[in-house]
């Protein structure tokens, strides 16, 4: 039988590679696209020698939608973007290029394969804004900042392709992922990589506020599943949340990974405590976490010697990369 095809953009960063991982185990032939200003190439060294990964070294805003690798394709996976709160605050421009210009180029892209069966967007569940909890699809819209606004415009930019030009389109709004080859360089984010390294410095964990405040983490090889078995569903045109359905605490990873504690101011437009209402996704797809918090931090203290070589931040640091933040979104209220 021949091999179903997936193209798997931004598949050489940190959710986009574990789904690479899953699709050579199933057994498809996997394009990547990515060009290498947030993956890493080691993300992806566990196939090198797997002729069916091809890597193709493009940035998705200088496509055209013609290119032949957009051809036979039975499956398009949409990762690629600029993440990260602080730069988009900063370079608004660059978040709507890439994040909806970039994804205009794919789904023109996707037109080409007549064997399309799937386009599945990753989405982000920062267009909720500060939401009631826990939170399901129909929560209204309401994004705190650049990022946040450009990934939900990516998102509804494909559904209207799929409206106009029938792509079978489906998006996921992805809560807090976290596991392995979670992002360890360039801006400051992403707890586990700010933690981890400080853990492997001896250093105290810069906790924000009280570190009550909880987020609906999950493991990501349980978001490469729901993104697997979304793509081989029958359904069309959903939005789905994603997360644990399980909000964990700052203080509770602390308590796992342990170490010593010092305090940094909250941050406006941050939320208490993220929960996705997982029912949708849970019954649709029939998914459901298979791999607990203490589970999943625990493989990743397993593997710490991986934030070697990411950035050490302290409250000084912390405090100079977050004043645009403070800036901008206390003037909000
Ligand atoms: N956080 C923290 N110390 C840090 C970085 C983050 O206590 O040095 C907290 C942050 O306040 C938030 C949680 O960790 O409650 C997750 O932050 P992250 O930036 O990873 O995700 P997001 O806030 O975008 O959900």
């Amino acid at each position: 039988m021949k091999k179903k095809i997936a193209i798997v953009t931004g598949g050489a960063g940190f959710i986009g590679s574990h789904l690479v991982d899953l699709l050579l185990k199933k057994k498809f032939a996997v394009r990547v696209i990515d060009n290498f200003s947030g993956g890493r190439k080691k993300n992806l060294s566990l196939h090198k020698k797997n002729p069916d990964l091809k890597i193709i070294n493009k940035d998705i805003t200088n496509l055209n939608g013609n290119e032949k690798f957009f051809e036979n394709v039975d499956y398009i996976f949409h990762f690629a973007g600029k993440g990260d709160i602080v730069p988009s605050i900063e370079n608004p421009e660059d978040y709507l290029t890439t994040n909806v210009s970039g994804t205009l180029k794919i789904l023109i892209g996707s037109r080409k394969s007549t064997k399309l069966k799937k386009f599945i967007y990753a989405a982000s569940s920062s267009c909720y804004g500060l939401a009631k909890t826990p939170t399901n699809e129909n929560h209204p819209i309401n994004p705190e900042y650049p990022y946040a606004l450009s990934k939900y415009m990516g998102e509804m930019l494909c559904h209207h392709w799929q409206k106009i030009y029938n792509i079978p389109v489906n998006s996921i709004r992805i809560f807090n992922a976290y596991g392995p080859r979670v992002k360890t360089t360039g801006v400051y984010g992403a707890v586990f990589g700010v933690f981890l390294k400080q853990k492997l410095s001896n250093k105290p964990f810069t906790v924000v506020g009280t570190g009550k405040q909880k987020r609906d983490f999950l493991y990501v090889t349980d978001v490469a599943d729901a993104f697997y078995r979304c793509a081989i569903s029958k359904y069309v045109g959903h939005i789905y949340n994603l997360g644990a359905g399980k909000p964990n605490s700052i203080n509770k990873l602390i308590k796992i990974i342990k170490g010593n504690k010092i305090y940094l101011p909250k941050r406006p437009g941050e939320p208490d405590i993220t929960h996705a209402d997982i029912t949708k996704i849970s019954k649709h797809l029939n998914w459901k976490p298979k791999v607990s918090f203490e589970k999943g931090v625990k493989n990743m203290l397993e593997c710490i010697s991986e934030w070697d070589d990411a950035p050490l931040w302290d409250k000084k640091t912390i405090k100079l990369a977050t004043k645009t933040w403070f800036k901008y979104m206390n003037k909000n209220g």
